[in-house]
């Protein structure tokens, strides 16, 4: 028997960490602590327990298995409020996989599933929002965005002085500007798309886009199981002006070296010196 140490792999850009685990049909789950946010859940790593939110983007096992697991495990160690949100057609189906759970075990932990759809979004905490949008991989399918939001004084305020700008607050002059700095966005599965016509996922500073396939003779796997092939990123990442782009879910047989090369020759260079992959060669290539 071969032992494999399980590790996420973790990726630090600018202000926050990115770390997980995401090998396409085995497990994705990707923790941003900073965010308070996991992006998927695969079979719930122990980090992914100390964050509050859990952003489901599609009901394939090897993204959710570990849903369940994290409310009964929070439940166990006393960490409370966590919330899930999930593509809006997967709450009845989760409710009853946990009252499912509650006849296994005997009891139902407390858990809470708030249904999303496209461009709806979520309060993670006091500006910071979580925003959902449809993605194309299965019915109901979503990648979400998390946005820190802002209230920018308005240029033509910015001359005032304090006393004057209380006074015109007084008068119930709205002086400010809601303005969204989208940080992460995370496409889950996904067929090829036109995501950068989405400024929250075109401008996020850091971009998390699944390339499972990198065969050339992997193009109708790709199209069959709606994933992307390396041949769609020049098309799906044209447009998008994010800082970081972070390659997830590639296939355990996937050939790292292979991979950098192939991106080497599909992706014009300002492109290719923003892009990382989550999981390092180590991970892959040992097993
Ligand atoms: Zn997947
Ligand atoms: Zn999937």
């Amino acid at each position: 028997m071969k032992m494999r140490p399980y590790q996420l792999s973790a990726l630090q850009l600018d202000d926050f960490t990115v770390a997980g685990y995401s090998v396409a049909g085995e497990e994705s789950v990707i923790v941003v602590p900073q965010l308070d946010c996991v992006f998927d859940i695969g079979k719930c790593p122990r980090e992914a327990l100390t964050v509050n939110h859990v952003l489901m983007s599609h009901g394939h096992m090897d993204h959710i298995a570990g849903l369940p697991y994290y409310f009964s495990q929070r439940d166990f160690q006393g960490i409370s409020n966590g919330v899930a949100l999930v593509p809006a057609d997967l709450v009845g189906p989760l409710e009853d996989l946990m009252a499912a759970w509650g006849r296994v075990e005997g009891h139902v932990p407390p858990h809470r599933f708030v249904g999303m759809r496209h461009g709806e979004d979520h309060e993670i905490r006091r500006g910071l929002i979580a925003r959902a949008f449809a993605t194309r991989h299965m019915a109901g399918s979503l990648g979400f965005a998390v946005i820190d939001v802002r209230q920018k004084l308005k240029g033509e305020f910015a001359e005032l002085t304090g006393p004057q700008i209380v006074e015109l607050k007084k008068k119930g002059v709205q002086i400010t500007n809601r303005v969204e700095y989208p940080l992460v966005a995370y496409l889950g599965d996904t067929d090829k798309a036109s995501y950068a016509a989405l400024p929250h996922v075109a401008q996020a500073k850091a971009l998390l886009i699944e390339c499972t396939f990198f065969d050339a003779e992997h193009v109708s796997r790709a199209r069959a199981g709606k994933h992307l092939h390396v041949i769609d990123l020049p098309e799906v990442l044209e447009g998008m002006s994010n800082e970081h782009i972070v390659i997830t879910h590639v296939t355990r047989r996937t050939n790292m070296a292979m991979a950098r090369k192939i991106l080497r020759k599909v992706l014009p260079k300002d492109v290719l010196s923003r892009i990382t992959f989550l999981m390092s060669r180590r991970y892959i290539e040992e097993a």
